[in-house]
């Protein structure tokens, strides 16, 4: 069903008043994890004025280490949906579980399904049969055929709303958290209808990295970008050194808007 055969053309998936796929960039923004209200409001209103049209935000989180910072749970989803309500701006979050799933789909406007989760088959039937249009990031170390085949897992239980996440693979390379692969974006497109955005900020996980790698994306054709934004990143909860100041998320925008136009 994912598959460019049985659907040739391109598909366009409705995310609130947003559309993803087709001729435009779709930015979505905001911070790893939901802190709290007035984190997620800050930079809601600051990512609306620099352009982005997606709210992000974390409310369950799928940490590394059982010790670190595991999410607001229900309490973030409440933020987020405040959130939308004060800017506008649909709100997207990762879930981990069916409880989450049964929480989300009161609060947010597109579910995420995590790198970690990518092939937890459950989850992704779950997040088929939610109704909400869904965000597939790709596995820490899955194939470009693995991916496609766990977005077919949400498709096939009647949810045709999926898009697909290019976040970067695990590689021998240290330099960077994974290593971004750019190539995933033209493979996609020969091979699937669905759209594709890029998240530089978990494929590198250095702040530097985000902006040259914003721009690469584009140039290669993706449909949008996933980029963490923090009122004040060096006392982020999670993934503080890839978040990105609001001025430097504005710069990025703003150096954006001519390769976006040539889409
Ligand atoms: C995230 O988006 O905050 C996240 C945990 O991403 P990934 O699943 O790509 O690591
Ligand atoms: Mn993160």
């Amino acid at each position: 069903l994912a598959n460019k055969k049985f659907h040739p053309e391109p598909s366009v998936i409705r995310v609130g008043n947003v559309t993803i796929g087709g001729d435009s960039l779709v930015i979505m923004s905001g911070p790893c994890a939901v802190e709290s209200k007035e984190q997620l409001l800050a930079t809601a209103h600051a990512i609306k004025k620099a352009g982005a049209q997606i709210l992000r935000g974390g409310a369950y989180k799928p940490r590394t280490s059982p010790y670190a910072f595991q999410g607001l749970e229900e309490e973030g989803l409440k933020y987020m949906k405040e959130a939308r309500e004060e800017t506008g701006l649909p709100v997207i979050c990762e879930v981990t579980s069916l409880n989450a799933i049964e929480a989300a789909v009161k609060y947010v406007d597109m579910l995420q399904i995590g790198a970690r989760n990518m092939q937890n088959f459950y989850l992704l039937k779950e997040a088929g049969k939610s109704g909400l249009p869904v965000l597939l990031k790709r596995g820490l170390s899955a194939t470009i055929d693995e991916w496609l085949n766990a977005s077919e897992y949400i498709i096939a239980e009647g949810n045709p709303n999926v898009v697909l996440c290019e976040r970067g693979i695990r590689t021998f390379e240290t330099a960077t958290r994974n290593t971004l692969d750019i190539s995933a974006v033209p493979v996609i497109k020969e091979k699937s209808h669905l759209p594709i955005i890029v998240d530089p900020s978990h494929a590198t996980g250095v702040r530097a990295y985000v902006k040259p790698l914003s721009m690469g994306a584009v140039a290669v054709g993706a449909d949008g970008l996933m980029i963490e934004t923090h009122p004040n990143p060096s006392c982020a909860l999670s993934d503080g050194p890839q978040s990105l100041t609001f001025e430097q998320f504005e710069d990025l925008t703003k150096d954006l808007k001519p390769l976006a136009a040539m889409m």
